[in-house]
């Protein structure tokens, strides 16, 4: 088998787990250590006890998140709360700025090495594989309407005046979960529902559903990354054909579309995961900085 001199073969998957590990410890430690479960505790607010809660300097998930004075905005947080509170927040728009920027140049990047949920879910395809060997899977084809849900939750944030997509979105949801799990000791039915509900319909039929066909958060951030310079590529006269990528992709994205001339390759769907460039044998998948 022919290969690439200069192929390293470090696997991109070790720095993405790294990554959605550290984003989960954090949904864990910052609500644990910087906030007192007492001062939170509302009965004790209204009995006239304590002070009213406060937040020490670093605070949020990743649909916003503080260090000291800094904030870190989700892209579609900004969007959507812009839409339903009908002002511009000076603030959440310099937050905005560094969360752009990466989707801009690096693509939906967030999903594939920040986003907690999605680092369930990519666990969960496990499940699926064994059910799936049991006969016990369903798989359903489901078309991608993440566009037409994100537009129309953006819509009925700005009609009714409240941020829509923040309930729905599945990583801040967790992050809110979590929150109240440290500083109220519970949890929201609705939030464990909805989680365990898609974690459930990706185990039992379709993998990686949500990510590929009904996030609306996920949904915007390809169409901000999809002119995107960081994307895979592929040195053609490496390949050998043997199908690896393909069978990879989480999303189906076929990968050997790249050695057509014209791919037909789903561009803005593909978040740079690295999965398939982690299984070719002979290095042929690449990162490259390059524009379409
Ligand atoms: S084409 Fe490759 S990088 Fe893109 S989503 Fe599929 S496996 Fe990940
Ligand atoms: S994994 Fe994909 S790109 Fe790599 S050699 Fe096989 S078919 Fe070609």
């Amino acid at each position: 088998m022919k290969r690439d001199p200069g192929m390293k073969m470090r696997r991109v998957i070790y720095l993405r787990r790294l990554s959605q590990l550290f984003v989960i410890a954090l949904l864990i430690v910052v609500p644990a250590v910087t906030m007192n479960s007492f001062e939170w505790s509302p009965s004790r607010i209204v009995l006239g006890h304590l002070p009213p809660p406060t937040i020490r300097n670093i605070s949020g998930d990743t649909w916003v998140f503080t260090i000291g004075g800094f904030r870190f905005v989700h892209p579609i947080a900004f969007m959507d709360g812009i839409l339903s509170a009908r002002v511009i927040y000076i603030p959440y728009l310099l937050g905005l700025i560094i969360p752009l920027f990466i989707t801009i140049v690096l693509g939906r990047v967030f999903c594939s090495w920040l986003c907690p949920v999605g680092f369930i879910l990519e666990l969960n395809q496990r499940t699926n594989t064994l059910l799936k060997r049991m006969g016990l899977n369903h798989e359903l084809r489901l078309p991608d309407i993440r566009y037409p849900l994100l537009s129309v939750m953006l819509l009925l944030s700005f009609i009714l005046s409240t941020p829509v997509v923040s309930v729905i979105d599945p990583p801040h949801m967790l992050g809110r979960e979590l929150m109240y799990l440290f500083t109220h000791h519970s949890v929201s039915l609705t939030g464990v529902s909805i989680l365990s509900g898609i974690i459930l319909f990706e185990g039992l039929s379709t993998s990686r559903a949500w990510c590929s066909s009904l996030c609306p958060s996920g949904g915007g951030l390809s169409i901000l990354g999809a002119k995107r310079v960081l994307r895979i590529g592929m040195e053609r006269q490496l390949c050998t054909r043997c199908g690896r990528c393909d069978e990879r992709c989480p999303y189906n994205l076929e990968p050997m579309r790249l050695l057509e001339d014209e791919p037909g390759f789903d561009w803005i769907k593909c978040d740079n995961c690295g999965l398939c460039r982690d299984v070719c044998p002979t290095g042929a998948i690449k990162y490259m900085f390059r524009r379409r």
